[in-house]
């Protein structure tokens, strides 16, 4: 319904009113990007490398989504990998679970975006791509203190029109929004890109030595562009403010929403991540010989006299052999388990530059429905980063009575040791901006049924600026140990698409590995041996 979602809807767009669910169809994107194809081309590659006569056991730590995603493309090369997690659920920082009703807590608000070839193709592959629900092709931020004629909280949105390609589209995007930048902002920020559009990945790279804020002055940016839309989009992309966010990351997804038609267009899982995405990668590796084993904990490492991998120690007292060992796990848990010779070695002392930031999720249910949109909302307040009413963009979390809204709340530095019912209390008040005539913070209006705090104190690395030399290529010095995470080092961000591409490389280079005779298959047994 064209126009239908408020002021300022330019003719051509396309969108559901707010209140009003719809999905979009997946956007075609083998068509319209290089790095899908490539991404396909990259699956059949795996599959088509020579069958090991014996296949490779690989023992896996950490069932997050590059855990899983190692596993799944080392049985596509015809290997067996076992995964040891130690949680009781699948997926990390993509893990939720059931409370004592039966809803749904998620460790983080997640966003699937066009331009997460990896992602979509994982999808693809496991035959789920239904499970996507792909909203209008928008960025929608709040303009806190604007209200409409009908008292509720004004949006201004960038709106990508279907029918032009990148980067036109999103040109388009940036130049019909007239609400958040002036004219001369935009053309004073469009000056301020030619570098990385003239010079390409280059550019993007070596801007890791800048914060946002630094490159925004360094290219002359008014800070008011900055105040509009970075520190929302700093927050969202890493949870922290753009004084303090390298400039290589914002490129990169720049990059990606300018090149790719439809990169910057969004999706919702349609149910907790680790049934609807991360059982079926579970299913697909045991289908095909390999295991996924919860509560296992690694606690040790143990070497061999040449400093290669001898075996892994769980809690517990089991003793873990195979060929090759992988550690999917995130970066600080990493560093603590790094055996003592290993430490010296410039490739793990790197790790050292490497640190998660702290991040809380929230959920709130409401007696009643919001007025909401369908879609992700940058909240652009202070405490909060982006936040979604998953009882109407999610269909697994469908209430057509009541709304759950869950939020990001970031930077969480000076929030995450705090107690649960002051972080609820400053939410509240945030949202009685963000909801003027339906959410009062003494609960006069809308009323809180209850609420879900879910802290992460170390989540995904901090990209402060310099940190891209920090992170690790996923082949170790170390000849059967391997890293995957997205911490370690590919094009894409820390994100699920860095997860779960990071997990491919690593399978990739275990493979190759295995086929030029540089790590072999020693043991007998068909499975990663567990001795008790
Ligand atoms: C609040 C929040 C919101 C987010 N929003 C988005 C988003 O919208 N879009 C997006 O793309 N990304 C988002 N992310 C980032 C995304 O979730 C991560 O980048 C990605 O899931 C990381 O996957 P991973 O496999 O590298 O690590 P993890 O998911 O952390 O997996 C590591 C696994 O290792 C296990 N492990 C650790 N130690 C041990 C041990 N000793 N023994 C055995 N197992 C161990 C852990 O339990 C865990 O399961 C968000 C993250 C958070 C926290």
């Amino acid at each position: 319904m064209a126009g239908a979602a408020g002021d300022n809807t330019p003719w051509w767009a396309d969108y559901p009113a707010p209140g009003v669910r719809r999905d979009f169809p997946r956007p075609p994107l083998e068509e319209t990007s290089e790095n899908q194809r490539a991404s396909a081309q990259l699956s059949e590659y795996i599959k088509s490398l020579p069958r090991p006569e014996k296949p490779l056991k690989v023992a896996i730590i950490g069932a997050g989504l590059a855990g899983l995603s190692t596993a799944k493309y080392l049985t596509d090369a015809g290997h067996e990998p076992t995964i040891y997690e130690s949680r009781d659920v699948l997926g990390g920082k993509v893990s939720a679970w059931q409370d004592a009703d039966g809803d749904w807590v998620e460790t983080g608000l997640h966003i699937f975006f066009g331009a997460y070839p990896n992602v979509n193709q994982m999808f693809k592959e496991l035959g789920i791509e239904d499970r996507l629900q792909w909203k209008s092709h928008s960025m929608i931020f709040a303009m806190p203190g604007q209200q409409t004629a009908e008292g509720f909280q004004r949006f201004s949105r960038f709106e990508f029109p279907q029918f032009l390609p990148a980067p036109i589209n999103g040109i388009a995007a940036i130049l019909m929004n007239n609400e958040m930048l002036t004219w001369p902002e935009k053309i004073r920020f469009g000056i301020g890109l030619l570098p990385a559009i003239l010079f390409g990945q280059a550019y993007v790279e070596e801007c890791d030595k800048l914060s946002v804020s630094e490159w925004m002055r360094k290219q002359g940016v008014p800070e008011r562009v900055n105040e509009e839309v970075f520190i929302a989009m700093a927050k969202a992309l890493n949870f922290i403010d753009p004084d303090n966010l390298s400039m290589t990351v914002v490129l990169t997804a720049l990059n990606r929403f300018l090149q790719e038609t439809h990169g910057s267009k969004m999706a919702f899982l349609d149910g907790p991540p680790p049934t609807r995405l991360c059982q079926p990668m579970a299913d697909y590796v045991e289908q095909r010989g390999g295991s996924v084993l919860l509560e296992k904990r690694l606690s040790k490492i143990e070497l061999n006299d040449d400093n290669t991998v001898k075996c892994l120690k769980l809690q517990g007292g089991e003793t873990v052999e195979a060929d090759v060992y992988v550690s999917a796990m995130p970066v600080d848990p990493l560093k603590l388990m790094l055996p003592e010779p290993w430490r010296p070695l410039p490739y793990f002392k790197l790790l050292d530059g490497l640190k998660g930031v702290p991040v809380i999720n929230i959920h709130l249910w409401f007696d009643r429905k919001l007025t909401t949109v369908d879609h992700l909302l940058f909240s652009r307040s202070p405490l909060l980063s982006v936040y979604a009413d998953m009882a109407l963009t999610c269909n697994g979390y469908r209430d057509d009575e009541k709304s759950m809204l869950e939020l990001v709340f970031a930077p969480a530095k000076d929030w995450i040791g705090r107690p649960d019912e002051e972080i609820i209390a400053a939410t509240m008040k945030e949202l009685e901006i963000l909801f003027p005539n339906e959410i009062s913070a003494d609960g006069s209006k809308a009323k809180l049924l209850k609420s879900h705090v879910v802290k992460t104190p170390l989540s995904v690395y901090e990209a402060t600026p310099g940190r891209e030399d920090f992170r690790p290529v996923q082949t170790s010095p170390i000849n059967n140990f391997f890293l995957a995470g997205c911490f370690t080092k590919q094009k894409y961000l820390a994100s699920m698409e860095g997860a779960t591409f990071s997990g491919k490389l690593c399978a990739q280079a275990i493979a190759e590995a295995a086929v030029a005779g540089r790590v072999k298959a020693r043991a007998p047994e068909p499975a990663a041996a567990v001795v008790a």
